[in-house]
């Protein structure tokens, strides 16, 4: 597996690969969701590669910049191990310089939910992904549907900048007794953990709900709420795939999001129905 800092050298390098590039754009601390973007990649692409950048300008002031776990010797590991051809691990000097050019998430899809508890949070989420795939270039582009906020933005951002990349969302990954995984549930005490499962809980319960045909969005967030006790809650909200608010769920264009605080720990959970 190559490692590579510079975004130049890698640009220049990936001028020389003619198969189709697969890209997963990470912050590290890898997990088992990540390893299924890798194997997702694998599949469809003949050349992998992965980033691993922390992203500053995604973070707002007072949130967990400084404290977001890095695990870089582990992460070469599980890359290699995972048959990832190349590792691009830059610095924030290799992708910002001091007055930059910047995207803006759209109005109303960047600023709701995510977006409405960290504005700002989706600008950079963009500025980096979009920055990411011009060094990269890739074919394909991998994201998971745990972030399904940041992967319907990253989707309406190709398609409105008439980028060629093809997005491929991924399945959530959860440990098997149905917490997802996140690189954040490593701040979780036993009793958090315990605590958390509230969480997906809550989605289970929304989805046995609409198997009953029990259609009606505020009573399928009621029961969530309840489920979800003592917990604070960010938001529970039931959309259509296109981000919107919807009264009454469609089976097969819902999405049911949860954003809720465990300890000092936000964690994001959500279903697609
Ligand atoms: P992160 O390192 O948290 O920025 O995540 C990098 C990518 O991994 C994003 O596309 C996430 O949506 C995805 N991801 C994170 N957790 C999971 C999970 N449990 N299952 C699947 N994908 C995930």
């Amino acid at each position: 597996m190559k490692i590579i800092s510079d975004a130049f050298e890698l640009k220049a390098y990936l001028k020389t690969i003619t198969k189709r590039v697969g890209f997963v754009p990470t912050m590290g601390a890898l997990h088992d969701g990540h390893l299924s973007l890798i194997k997702a990649a694998k599949k469809e692409c003949k050349f992998v590669v992965v980033s691993i950048f922390v992203n500053p300008t995604q973070f707002l002031a007072g949130e967990d910049l400084a404290k977001y776990p890095s695990r870089d010797e582990a992460d070469k590991k599980i890359c290699s191990l995972a048959g990832v051809d190349l590792l691009f691990l830059p610095q924030v000097k290799d992708i910002y310089g001091s007055d930059e050019v910047s995207l803006m998430a759209p109005n109303v899809r960047g600023y709701v939910l995510e977006g409405a508890t960290r504005p700002g949070h989706f600008n950079g989420v963009l500025t980096v992904v979009n920055k990411l795939f011009n060094i990269v270039s890739p074919d394909y582009a991998y994201f998971g549907k745990k972030d399904a906020q940041q992967l319907n933005l990253i989707t309406l951002m190709v398609k409105q900048l008439f980028m060629s990349v093809k997005i491929v969302p991924v399945d959530t990954v959860r440990e098997s007794d149905g917490l997802a995984l996140s690189s954040r549930n490593i701040y979780l005490s036993v009793q958090e953990r315990k605590e958390a499962l509230k969480i997906s809980r809550a989605l289970y319960e929304a989805s046995r709900m609409v198997n009953r045909k029990e259609l009606a969005v505020d009573d399928i967030k009621e029961a969530m709420s309840k489920i979800l006790e003592p917990l604070e809650i960010g938001y529970v909200e039931v959309l259509n795939r296109d981000f919107e608010i919807v009264q009454e769920l469609e089976i097969g264009n819902t999405l049911i999001l949860v954003e809720a605080l465990v300890g000092t720990t936000r964690l994001l959970d959500n279903i697609w129905l």
